[in-house]
């Protein structure tokens, strides 16, 4: 099998990854021509633009940064839908709001093309280790078709509903995190403010009642965690503009449907700030640096 894959950035590029360790023949593309080298040391065939990465391939797959990238790619300036080979089962990867995947996946079934949004959990590391959890939504026949491929990226791939549904999911998903992350490093510092260890404090916090995915696998708190991006200068993992991508789009989300988020809103605001300091380009866990006394 023979896929296309667009957008190797700090996701795309394990997964892509993964997929050639898996077995599959893999044309690679990216606007920074520096990504590809490493995916063709292992095997993968880098062409030129996005065009040529739809030639002749079973599958595409896109990971890009938000619903902007998505539209233009698919719709507008490349128009790649109109070029697209109608067995060709397109994955939608990236982050983006559930209205765009609508948008893009009736333009394909316009065009007789199965197209699913499958936006991903799990982080850089997941990407890495293949087990990521993709959130899929679109037809049952789509996410069948797509079992084999996700399986070699992912540990748990998972059905959310119709088209957007995977994407809305996620935004909920993310919305929750950036909640946790911002609660774990202000309680971190709470405690570091206090005369605690945060080392210490991170351990006691996971056995009680405060435990939560940042605190137990993505501790903010430089040190604390061996390999995750506190502890490499927030380099790297899920950048701060991406995730305040993610809470504008619960924020969209939450207006349409008349919800009330006020973490939600007061976290968009929290990280929005952090970005505006200088902060986009660095992990989101950095948020940590915002509660620090100056
Ligand atoms: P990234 O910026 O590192 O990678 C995106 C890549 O897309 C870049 O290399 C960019 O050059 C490329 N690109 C953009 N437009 C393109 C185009 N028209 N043609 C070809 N390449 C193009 O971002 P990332 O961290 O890999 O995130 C990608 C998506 O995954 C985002 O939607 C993000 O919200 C989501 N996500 C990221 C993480 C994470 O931990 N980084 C986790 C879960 C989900």
């Amino acid at each position: 099998m023979k896929i296309g894959f667009i957008g190797v950035g700090l996701m795309g590029g394990p997964m892509a990854h993964n997929l050639l360790k898996a077995g599959y023949e893999l044309k690679v593309f990216d606007l920074v021509p520096a990504l590809l080298k490493p995916l063709i040391q292992d095997g993968a065939i880098a062409v030129d633009n996005a065009r040529l990465a739809i030639e002749g391939v079973d599958c595409l797959i896109t990971m890009l940064p938000a619903s902007e990238h998505v539209l233009s790619l698919y719709l507008d300036e490349e128009a790649l839908l109109e070029h697209i080979d109608p067995k060709t089962l397109v994955i939608d990867c990236s982050t983006i709001a559930p209205d765009v995947t609508k948008i893009v996946a009736g333009a394909a079934a316009k065009q007789g093309i199965t197209m699913l949004d499958a936006p991903v959990s799990g982080g850089t590391k997941g990407a890495k280790d293949g087990t990521l959890t993709f959130i899929v939504g679109g037809s049952a026949a789509g996410f069948e078709a797509a079992q084999p491929v996700l399986s070699a990226m992912g540990k748990n791939i998972l059905h959310a509903g119709d088209h957007g549904a995977g994407q809305m999911a996620k935004i909920c998903n993310n919305m929750l995190l950036a909640i946790h992350m911002a609660g774990t490093a202000e309680a971190i510092q709470l405690g570091v403010n206090n005369g605690l260890d945060p080392k210490v404090l991170s351990d006691i916090m996971v056995q009680s009642s405060g435990r939560n995915w940042s605190l137990e696998l993505y501790n903010p708190y430089p040190g604390v965690m061996e390999a995750v991006p506190a502890s490499k200068a927030y380099q790297g993992g899920f950048k701060v503009n991406l995730m305040v991508k993610d809470l504008g789009l619960s924020q969209q989300a939450a207006l349409l449907s008349c919800s009330s988020t006020p973490l939600g809103a007061l976290a968009r605001n929290l990280f929005n700030l952090h970005a505006a300091q200088g902060s986009e380009k660095l992990d989101f866990s950095s948020i940590q640096q915002f509660y620090k006394p100056k």
